[in-house]
């Protein structure tokens, strides 16, 4: 029987890195490190995690100078307020290795801004922020915003003034963080539920600062090519 459609894979492209993760998992369940029923939970528990906690943790606590106190003091204690538990909820009831840990929330001044990275890997406060976006894994980003934090920011549409000190944060297997910014102008009698709308995740990171208006993640700018590859030769 011809065929003249084929029907479309289910994916693009396998990477090795999936392959590894199918092959480690298949280990582990046989070994009976963990079971087929705990990694599907931990799967679709991970698929109900995003940003609007951390988000949400900020509102509390540009309204509420007692709560920011609490939330720079002690990040997990904080993260209670808005949902999360570090130690109880997660499904295995004892957190992971991975990801229970010291959550670090820092603070923004008008003359301090910080920004987050894993230079080793891709740590990422998960249970409080959700996945992290790809570019946040990327060897470029971690290499650059160590070296040029100014250059990098600007790069992703945030231009500080030559007085803002920018502090880069290194995340690891036990501290993560979350970047608290500076409450911006025009929110004044804002409600907790309209501040958490601007809080973006990228905000959160440290990459883009919160304005009123504002409620998407931003788009990487792409800039022309200075020198176009030319097609042909
Ligand atoms: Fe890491």
């Amino acid at each position: 029987m011809a065929e003249k459609h084929k029907p479309a894979p289910m994916v693009d492209e396998v990477s090795d890195f999936e392959i590894l993760e199918v092959a480690v998992r298949e280990l582990a369940i046989e070994k009976g490190l963990f079971t087929a029923e705990d990694h599907q939970r931990w799967t679709e528990y991970m698929e109900t995690l995003s940003p609007i906690p951390a988000a949400r943790l900020v509102a509390k606590a540009w309204l509420d100078p007692e709560y920011k106190k609490l939330a720079v003091e002690d990040g997990i204690k904080a993260s209670l307020a808005v949902g999360i538990d570090w130690v109880n909820s997660m499904p295995t009831h004892f957190g992971t290795p991975s990801d229970y840990c010291n959550l670090r929330v820092m603070e923004d001044t008008p003359t301090l801004k910080h920004v987050v990275v894993c230079t080793l890997c891709s740590c990422y406060p998960r249970p409080i922020l959700g996945q992290s976006p790809e570019w946040y894994r990327t060897p470029n980003y971690r290499r650059r915003i160590v070296r040029w934090p100014r250059q990098v920011l600007s790069e992703f549409g945030l231009q500080l003034p030559a007085d803002v000190e920018i502090r880069v944060v290194d995340s690891n297997q036990k501290t993560r963080y979350i970047v608290l910014p500076v409450r911006p102008e025009g929110t004044e009698g804002w409600t907790e539920d309209q501040l958490t709308e601007i809080v973006t995740r990228d905000c959160l990171i440290g990459v883009a600062a919160p304005r009123p208006g504002k409620t998407q993640n931003d788009k990487r700018p792409v800039h022309p090519a200075v020198h176009p590859v030319q097609h042909g030769h």
